[in-house]
């Protein structure tokens, strides 16, 4: 099977000379749900834009579905993200004064679909992820745990290959993030394949699969090792 995502001495280098991201090898088959964990600082956002083709690697190659990404215009590129990837993040990052289910249509508007589909497939999204009765609602008549769902209705409303979440329970009391993980792992039993970026180590506990990451290095996967 084509990995949906596969970095290969990927390496980035910001302004200023950090070398936030060295040398990563790393796959993501269809179907998994992974944890990266490392402390502040160690490169883990770094490492989740390139794997949303947000930022390209300095060196080394990223593929997205077995697609190069050095391959494509920055427009391609947008495309193939707009497609293919969905973003979650830790502060939810919704249109303020917007209805929740015009946030969800947004994730589509990029994709090219139609513009009197994008609300029906939004407002099924939205019942995937338990807030059919919070429709029209705006951001800030929810809790953070449903603005956090809308943001994961958003990421999965184009039924990507692979969703992105950096530090998704990062903004939310323990309780409340304990509802997020559950719905992420949820969507996983779904088929959803999903990338979670924390530094919390009893969050990356919960995930079937761990990659832990230092100074911009993989120091561990737990799918070394395995036949
Ligand atoms: P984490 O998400 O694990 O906290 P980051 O990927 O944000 O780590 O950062 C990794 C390293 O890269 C840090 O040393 C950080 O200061 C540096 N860094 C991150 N983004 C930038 C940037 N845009 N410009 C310069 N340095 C950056
Ligand atoms: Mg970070």
């Amino acid at each position: 099977m084509t990995p949906v995502l596969r970095l290969r001495a990927a390496t980035r280098i910001h302004p200023g000379g950090v070398v936030a991201m060295n040398a990563v090898d790393l796959d993501v088959e269809p179907g998994e749900l992974l944890a990266v964990v490392g402390p502040s600082g160690s490169g883990k956002s770094t490492l989740l834009h390139t794997m949303g083709t947000l930022d390209r690697p300095t060196s080394g190659t990223v593929q997205v579905d077995g697609i190069d990404i050095a391959g494509l215009s920055d427009r391609r590129l947008s495309a193939l993200r707009a497609r293919r990837l969905g973003f979650v993040f830790q502060q939810f990052r919704l249109a303020a004064g917007v209805s929740a289910v015009e946030n969800v249509a947004t994730g589509l508007l990029y994709a090219g679909v139609p513009r009197r589909r994008r609300h029906p497939l939004a407002a099924e999204a939205l019942e995937r992820v338990g807030l059919a009765h919070r429709m029209t609602h705006r951001p800030h008549e929810l809790s953070g745990g449903e603005q956090q769902r809308v943001a994961i209705a958003r990421a999965l409303v184009n039924g990507p290959a692979l969703v992105l979440a950096d530090e998704p329970t990062g903004a939310l009391d323990t309780a409340t993030g304990q509802t997020v993980l559950e719905l992420l792992t949820r969507l996983h039993a779904e088929g959803t394949t999903i990338v979670v970026v924390t530094h919390d180590r009893h969050i990356a506990a919960c995930m079937p699969r761990q990659v832990e990451i230092r100074d911009g290095r993989i120091h561990s996967d737990s799918a070394w090792g395995v036949a």
